[in-house]
């Protein structure tokens, strides 16, 4: 059976303002067009972007694979896209590279799987002008649907951007979502990937939310583990100037994915936030052996880190060959927990539509 992959491209929002950086970059599930291609003037951050491998056959080259030697599903509606600086992390000549298997688009794909949907989390239709109240406290923006890289595990990969994005008439409806419940304490930006706006807009969002009670500001971004680069200085003066406490949590799932230019980078930005936590994945295939969790803990936290969670995979369509399952999981964790220091150990999570919170599986 095939599975069918909700067509829910967002091209005129995110190209709506074509002086900005993010209007170049990739929107998580649509290919980038031509002239897009030749329009860009930006910083090396967004070349990384506009350059990264969006064709199979290149990316066997550069791993030094003989022609075809990748098995591969053609996938329209969420392509291949995977930075340079990530790909010479991968093995060459390994077709079960972990940070290959976390991007290439594969046959299994296409297969459906009972309980596993284009919206495993129940949230698509919740977006009140780009912000998503799901736990007491904190308010999710959409802050916009780009990414620097296309994880094929991602539960938001049908994600509806082009209707939910809070960049919409310039986050205002976003912002009075947020005054209207003056219960937040905490703004929470996510995506796609926050780290797509430009400086300059990411500036302004900040600025306007400051201009209410909300007190933490929160990035969940993949950006400076994929492109380290995009940890700059005017990146690092805009979370070193806000008023708000910050918290950054990245996302790695691999201790291949954080070498010596991502360690800069994180090192780099350590000081400049309140807290810096990375989120990963459980993967089969990828990191599903306490040894490939141990040695990230570890690495993380040679890089200013700290691990929060350990997610179980969301049920999303197009994933199923991820999926560890929750024993296995806790077997894991405990495993992690005989051999590393506590603090070092992330709390295993699963989420569930409805929730309060996430689930502590162990
Ligand atoms: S996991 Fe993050 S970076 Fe990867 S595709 Fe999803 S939103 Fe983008």
């Amino acid at each position: 059976m095939s599975l069918a992959v909700p067509r829910n491209r967002e091209r005129g929002i995110i190209r709506s303002e074509p002086a900005e950086n993010e209007s170049r970059i990739l929107p998580i599930n649509a290919p980038l067009t031509a002239p897009a291609r030749a329009d860009l003037r930006s910083p090396s951050w967004a070349e990384s972007v506009r350059d990264a491998v969006r064709d199979v056959a290149e990316l066997e080259r550069l791993l030094e694979l003989p022609p075809r030697a990748l098995d591969t599903l053609p996938a329209a509606d969420f392509p291949l896209l995977v930075p340079r600086g990530f790909v010479a992390r991968m093995r060459k000549h390994d077709p079960r590279d972990p940070l290959l298997l976390q991007v290439l688009p594969r046959p299994l794909e296409a297969e459906a799987v009972p309980g596993f949907t284009a919206d495993p989390v129940r949230e698509q239709g919740l977006a009140d002008g780009g912000m998503i109240e799901k736990y007491p406290g904190r308010a999710l923006l959409i802050a916009s649907g780009a990414c620097p890289i296309h994880c094929r595990y991602c539960f938001r990969r049908a994600f509806p951007y082009a209707e939910q994005l809070a960049a919409r008439g310039g986050w205002d409806a976003a912002i009075d979502a947020l005054r209207a419940r003056p219960g937040l304490r905490e703004a929470i930006l996510s995506g796609g990937d926050p780290l797509s706006l430009s400086n300059r807009r990411l500036g302004e969002l900040v600025a306007k939310i400051e201009a209410t009670s909300i007190r933490t500001l929160r990035i969940h971004t993949r950006f400076p583990v994929v492109v380290p680069e995009r940890v700059d200085a005017g990146l690092l003066d805009l979370l070193g100037s806000t008023r708000l406490d910050t918290v950054v949590v990245v996302h790695g799932n691999h201790p291949n994915e954080l070498d010596d230019g991502v360690a800069r980078a994180l090192r780099t930005l350590r000081p400049r936030v309140g807290a810096l936590l990375n989120q990963s994945v459980l993967l089969r295939g990828v990191n599903d052996s306490v040894e490939t969790l141990a040695l990230l803990s570890e690495r993380l936290f040679e890089c200013g880190v700290l691990p929060y969670y350990l997610h179980l995979l969301d049920a999303v369509a197009g994933a199923a060959h991820f999926d560890v399952g929750p024993d296995i999981g806790r077997k894991l964790v405990a495993q992690l927990r005989a051999r590393l220091p506590g603090y070092l150990v992330p709390r295993l999570v699963r989420e569930t539509p409805g929730e309060l919170s996430k689930t502590l599986i162990g």
